[in-house]
């Protein structure tokens, strides 16, 4: 069902109204996780001034260590919805269990399973029955072909509004924290019409690394980008490293800028 050689045509995908597809660039970005409502809110507002069209933000967040900051739960998700309602911003955030998928689902523009999750085949089965397009991140693990296995799974339950994401692999490299798999990006449109997004925040770890990986990704033809970015990173409950801060912006804003009207 995701293969290109049963659907020729690229897709796009719609979530509350903006296109995630060719011909798009579509800039997802947000806080890693929602501490505050002031904090979601502000950096709700960098991220539609740097040209975002859509919110990240998770209220349930799968941390490697039981005593990392593990997000403010249906709380969370309750300050997104007020921030859209504020912003305009339609909501992507994690679900990272099948049987919250609903509950999340009544508050979430898209659903995002992410890379610890993408072979969690219940998890799959149910953001398929949930009636609202899918973010699926690569696992960090997982093979290409693994990856659109997976998508195959949700699309197996009738939605075909999935959108990929790359967000970088285990290698032996250490100096950062994922390595971002470039290539992945052409050969997954090629293999899938579903559109493909990076991200850069994820994949290396590393604020002074988003904005080479972000122009790397475009290089590349990606469909679309999702960011970290916080108000006050050093102060962050999760991945502070890699949010980007308000003086970071600018760059980022000039490529969506620059790149809106090509499309
Ligand atoms: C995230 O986007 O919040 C996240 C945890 O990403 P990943 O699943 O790619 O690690």
């Amino acid at each position: 069902l995701v293969s290109r050689e049963h659907h020729p045509a690229r897709s796009v995908i719609r979530v509350g109204g903006v296109p995630i597809g060719p011909d798009t660039m579509s800039m997802i970005a947000g806080p890693c996780a929602v501490e505050t409502p002031e904090q979601t809110l502000e950096a709700a507002l960098m991220a539609k001034a740097a040209g975002a069209s859509l919110l990240r933000g998770g209220a349930f967040k799968p941390r490697t260590s039981p005593y990392s900051y593990q997000g403010l739960g249906e709380a969370g998700l309750r300050i997104l919805a007020d921030v859209r309602a504020e912003t305009g911003l339609p909501v992507v955030t994690e679900v990272i269990d099948p049987g919250s998928v609903d509950m999340v689902a009544s508050y979430a523009d898209m659903l995002q399973v992410g890379a610890r999750n993408m072979q969690n085949f219940a998890l799959l089965q149910a953001v398929g029955s949930a009636g609202k397009p899918v973010l699926l991140k690569r696992g960090f693990s997982a093979t290409i072909e693994e990856w659109l296995s997976a998508a195959e799974y949700i699309a197996q339950r009738g939605n075909l509004d999935i959108v990929l994401c790359e967000r970088g692999i285990r290698t032996f490299e250490t100096s950062t924290r994922n390595t971002l798999d470039i290539s992945a990006v052409p050969v997954a449109q090629r293999l899938s019409h579903l559109p493909v997004i990076v991200d850069p925040s994820h994949s290396g770890g590393r604020r002074d690394l988003v904005l080479p990986l972000t122009r790397a990704a475009i290089a590349v033809g990606a469909d679309g980008l999702i960011i970290d970015v916080h108000p006050q990173p050093k102060v962050a409950l999760c991945d502070g490293d890699q949010a980007l801060m308000n003086s970071d912006l600018k760059e980022i804003a000039d490529i969506v800028s620059l790149l809106s009207p090509l499309m």
